[in-house]
């Protein structure tokens, strides 16, 4: 589960984390109230206000309705109402967006931390993930923090660095103290950001998050440590044990087909191919995906339908994938193994004719118990529905209607 910038600020400073500090609101006059209550607890006089979508680049990105960036800095109290404004209510489009953007209900008014001083401020780049191929966390961090990250990665690769962390013994004194090393830091900096490394590392763990990315961390020109981002995508699987973090969820950042599927216990991820798939477990749910992809079509969702597959679930299934305008055809692929075959056809000839305006071809395969006599009810059920066995028979129906 994603989090938006204020949300994963507040998990990293309820763990110790040095953040720029902020509040959030949703009118203009909000936010000008915010930034009074902001002025007063952190005695800033300069503001930044901050789109909250679920996207970067927002500092590049602008906002299609105002014009306005999606990060814009406000010096002074009396000109917060007016750069919220030009963010709040708008549509930021930036480069992870797509071209309408995204609508911004929500700006965070934060302290200007790139005040003057004694040195320059310095943006890094910091993100805690799960290195699936060793099983173990790393930390991957650049001194060339700030907006351009990809172009870093792939213009200078070797400013990237990763700290591999041995979930035996945990993150090591000496790794807190290379990070440190290559940012180049010395003195007090230094000494801030092992700390800031060895609690980023905590709040990692304590949240069951799988991705903490921080761009900019943030050197001020007094060396202190802040991480002036933040991106935290949460472990859905451990939320039962954050109560406090699943209630941080944000349903209008979602895909409304899979917030929709979700709510019926269905699990369906929507893809950009043209032939949906109905299946039963997710491990056939993948090789049906193979097998559209085999047959020269493109599947356009994963939708696993459970254990169950009665007229109801197959109804909702259907509604589901054929509310996807790129759908062409539909799979239907179930293994009847404690589930009747015969119960799921059906289901599929009960769906069809209560939804009545089903207009793609629909391809069922049913095997296992009582495949037989499921084919035979589909069949005879006079409604354009082609009903296979095999499954390369499955593939072939699949080819010839997306041909
Ligand atoms: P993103 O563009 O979506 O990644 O949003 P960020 O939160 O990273 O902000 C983008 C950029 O805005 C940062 O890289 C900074 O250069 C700038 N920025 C953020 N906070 C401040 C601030 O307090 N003062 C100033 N002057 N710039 C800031
Ligand atoms: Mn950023």
């Amino acid at each position: 589960m994603n989090l938006h910038e204020y949300q994963g600020k507040s998990i990293l400073k309820s763990f110790g984390v040095a953040i720029q500090e902020g509040l959030v609101a949703d009118t203009p006059d909000a936010a000008h109230e915010a930034a009074i209550k902001l002025a007063e607890e952190t005695g800033t006089e300069w503001f930044v206000l901050k789109a909250q979508i679920h996207a970067g680049g927002r500092g590049k990105g602008t906002v299609s309705e105002t014009g306005s960036h999606g990060v814009v800095l406000a010096k002074g109290l009396d000109k917060v109402k007016e750069v919220a404004a030009g963010i709040l209510g708008g549509h930021l489009v930036t480069a992870q967006t797509s071209a309408e953007g995204k609508l911004v209900n929500k700006v965070l008014i934060a302290q200007d931390v790139y005040y003057p001083g004694e040195t320059e401020t310095e943006e890094y780049y910091m993100s805690v993930l799960l290195d699936r191929s060793s099983g173990k966390n790393i930390i991957m961090y650049s001194p060339e923090g700030g907006m351009d990250i990809e172009a870093v990665a792939e213009k200078t690769p070797e400013l990237i660095y990763t700290e591999t962390i041995d979930p035996g013994v945990g993150l090591q004194g000496f790794q807190a103290r290379r990070i440190a090393f290559n940012l180049g830091l010395s003195g007090l900096a230094y000494k801030q950001m092992v700390k800031f490394t060895f609690k980023l590392y905590d709040a990692y763990l304590g949240c069951d998050a799988s991705m903490f990315e921080i761009n900019p961390v943030l050197k001020t020109s007094d060396n202190l440590i802040i991480a002036v981002d933040s991106k935290v995508s949460l472990d859905a699987n451990a939320l039962y044990r954050h109560p406090d973090y699943a209630a941080m969820r944000d349903k209008s950042e979602e895909d409304p087909a899979e917030l929709a599927a979700d709510e019926v216990g269905l699990n369906y991820v929507k893809l950009d191919g043209n032939v949906g798939c109905m299946v039963n477990g997710a491990g056939l749910a993948m090789a049906t995906m193979d097998i559209i992809k085999l047959s020269g079509g493109e599947p356009a969702n994963f939708l696993d339908v459970g254990g169950t597959a009665d007229a109801a679930r197959v109804e909702q299934a259907f509604r589901i994938i054929l509310s996807d305008p790129s759908v062409k055809a539909l799979l239907v692929n179930i293994f009847g193994g404690i589930v009747r075959c015969d119960r799921v056809a059906q289901g599929v000839v009960d769906a069809y004719r209560n939804m009545g305006n089903i207009e793609v071809p629909i391809i069922v395969r049913l095997q296992g118990t009582n495949a037989a006599e499921a084919k035979k009810l589909i069949d005879d059920s006079g409604l354009e529905v082609t009903s296979v066995i095999l499954l390369q028979e499955a593939a072939d129906a699949v080819a010839a209607v997306v041909a």
